[in-house]
């Protein structure tokens, strides 16, 4: 299976970078929509995405930097399901149904199509407001497959809700934003560790995971580091 990388705070040559998250799974289940529409439309052309493939639209959690180009994909593609946990927020649920997009609000591993599920909602924090979040589940040959947008929950809280629901399951990847840029790095390397000893074989880690938490991630993880950019296409 792939996983097209749509939107990312840094891009392949030729791609629009921007500051947010979008990444689409075996080219129907679309993850975050990144913060500008215009990017996110001009990178789907340009890695040959057929927009009325789009099944369904999975969010992360409801920030801007996530949510940016879901409108205008919902005035292209109405009747669109949208996937968002039930604590989002009011403004952003009846948004959804104003552009006539079918809002469905997750239940803990809700199947969104086949070998493709959400975590459903695990409670986060951002700025001391509650900011609950969910990442996408994908079942591949090589295990599971984990996407984050922020990690406001924490990135450790959620590859264990992942590892505590397939408990012998291998967890193939994690990749997305891990939220790191607040802590230094032997914070991050206990996070590394925790990570690791959950039995995680490779990492992305981008956006908001902040440029020294990724290094060390690298460091430790070497050949197994996978870096993410707009336009990149990945094997999962
Ligand atoms: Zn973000
Ligand atoms: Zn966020």
């Amino acid at each position: 299976m792939k996983a097209q990388i749509i939107y990312d705070n840094i891009a392949r040559k030729g791609f629009r970078s921007g500051w947010g998250f979008s990444c689409l799974v075996d080219e129907k289940i679309l993850f975050d929509t990144g913060e500008e529409p215009v990017s996110i439309f001009d990178n789907m052309q340009k890695l040959n995405v057929d927009i009325d493939k789009i099944k369904a639209v999975v969010i992360s959690h409801d920030h801007w930097d996530h949510t940016g180009g879901l409108w205008e994909l919902l005035k292209r593609r109405k009747g669109l399901k949208v996937y968002a946990c039930p604590g989002f927020s009011r403004a952003f649920k009846d948004k959804v149904n104003q552009v006539q997009g079918v809002m469905i609000e997750t239940e803990p591993y809700q199947e969104v199509d086949q070998n493709i599920a959400v975590t459903g909602q695990i409670e986060g924090e951002y700025k001391g407001a509650d900011m609950p979040e969910q990442a996408l589940v994908v079942k591949t040959e090589h295990g599971i497959t984990v996407i984050t947008g922020c990690s406001h929950p924490g990135i450790v809280n959620m590859v264990k809700n992942v590892k505590d629901r397939f408990p012998r399951s291998k967890i193939y990847q994690v990749f997305g934003g891990f939220h790191l840029m607040d802590h230094d790095p032997r914070a991050v390397q206990q996070i590394v560790t925790a990570i690791k000893d959950m039995g995680v074989e490779k990492v992305g880690p981008t956006h908001c995971t902040g440029h020294k938490a990724e290094k060390v991630f690298e460091k430790d993880f070497g050949n197994n580091y996978i870096t993410i950019e707009a336009g990149k296409v990945l094997d999962i």
